[in-house]
């Protein structure tokens, strides 16, 4: 019931040529049944030269960030409505990396995510636990403040652009996957906090992705869980083969 989502998170790689050379290497590797939503996040300087790439291509193109205003003396941001202009349809919001080495707050994720949905974009919220807050047994209070602080004051209507991301920071980049178990544990708790904030119906809609290390290796047995729709890829995304063999999970 919930449409499955593999979206490839391209971090800080890539320049023109290469976005150019991945993007025609992926398309005609992944299968365009349009079963599931496939999506990439290149970084801000490529996207225009990535949506070109893409023409004809049901892959969905996402920023790897945003501000929440749309205009105005801020001087190195890129807000909402010019990712929509570029041919954004998704952006990735609260990023472990940006929270832990440029001190984004919940409250400034909560806004990002406010201002993407309100310009027409479906956002990849993500959350997660670092390891040491994962060692003293803090996980569910981690994700459920990231939780709560991120969808503030959304509507229900508003939660329907959200695709919430499970990547427990001790799992990126790391090699070091979460069990099946440990993933299908937060992604079942994340289900019942929406449940508590949002109600079960949208509880049952919201797609949760999980990220950390994922590889066409694991990639089946973390989709065979009951609350895994998906999959949020970093390393594994940069080749096209690796990419592909994951968005083909099935
Ligand atoms: P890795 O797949 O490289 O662990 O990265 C995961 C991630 O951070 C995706 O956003």
């Amino acid at each position: 019931m919930r449409k499955p989502v593999i979206a490839g998170n391209w971090k800080l790689f890539k320049k023109t040529a290469e976005t150019a050379d991945l993007v025609n290497k992926l398309v005609p590797l992944v299968k365009n049944n349009r079963q599931v939503d496939i999506i990439i996040a290149p970084v801000f300087t490529v996207l225009s030269a990535a949506k070109q790439a893409l023409s004809g291509s049901a892959i969905h193109l996402a920023a790897q960030d945003c501000y929440w205003q749309e205009e105005g003396a801020f001087t190195g941001e890129v807000s909402p409505g010019m990712l929509v202009d570029v041919g954004c349809s998704h952006v990735i919001v609260g990023h472990s990396e940006r929270r832990q080495y440029f001190g984004e707050t919940d409250q400034a994720v909560n806004c990002k995510i406010k201002a993407a949905v309100a310009a027409g974009l479906v956002v990849l919220f993500c959350i997660g636990e670092t390891l040491a807050e994962r060692e003293a047994g803090r996980t569910f209070e981690v994700l459920r403040t990231q939780l709560s602080g991120g969808t503030a004051g959304l509507t229900t209507t508003e939660l329907e652009k959200i695709i919430i991301a499970y990547e427990p920071v001790w799992a990126i980049g790391t090699g070091k996957t979460a069990s099946n178990e440990q993933a299908q544990e937060a992604h079942a708790f994340i289900r019942s906090e929406i449940a508590g904030l949002f109600g079960n119906g949208p509880a049952d809609m919201v797609r949760i992705l999980y990220g950390g290390s994922v590889k066409p290796e694991n990639i089946k047995g973390l989709m065979a869980q009951k609350d895994i729709d998906g999959a949020l890829v970093g390393g594994a995304s940069l080749q096209a083969d690796s990419f592909a063999a994951i968005a083909n999970y099935d």
